[in-house]
């Protein structure tokens, strides 16, 4: 399973895969412990994943009062 989650450090949204422990950010470097962080969203194949990343993105940027929803796409 994917898991759209947000760097804790920097914010940026982060797309992990439930069988590893961490994630790296992309942005900031920093190890996310995917265990410790509520997902803003859940998929079941990376394409699902992205669709959804896409879509908290456009949210954000669109809205500068954004919070996470906890979209869950199933
Ligand atoms: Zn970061």
């Amino acid at each position: 399973m994917y898991l759209v989650i947000r760097c804790p450090r920097c914010g940026e949204l982060v797309l992990a895969n439930t069988i590893y422990k961490t994630r790296s950010c992309q942005n900031c470097k920093f190890r996310i412990e995917i265990r410790f962080i509520k997902p803003l969203a859940r998929a079941e194949t990376p394409a699902d994943a992205v669709e959804v990343m896409k879509k908290l993105k456009a949210e954000q940027a669109g809205d500068k009062s954004w919070k996470p929803n906890f979209y869950r796409l199933r």
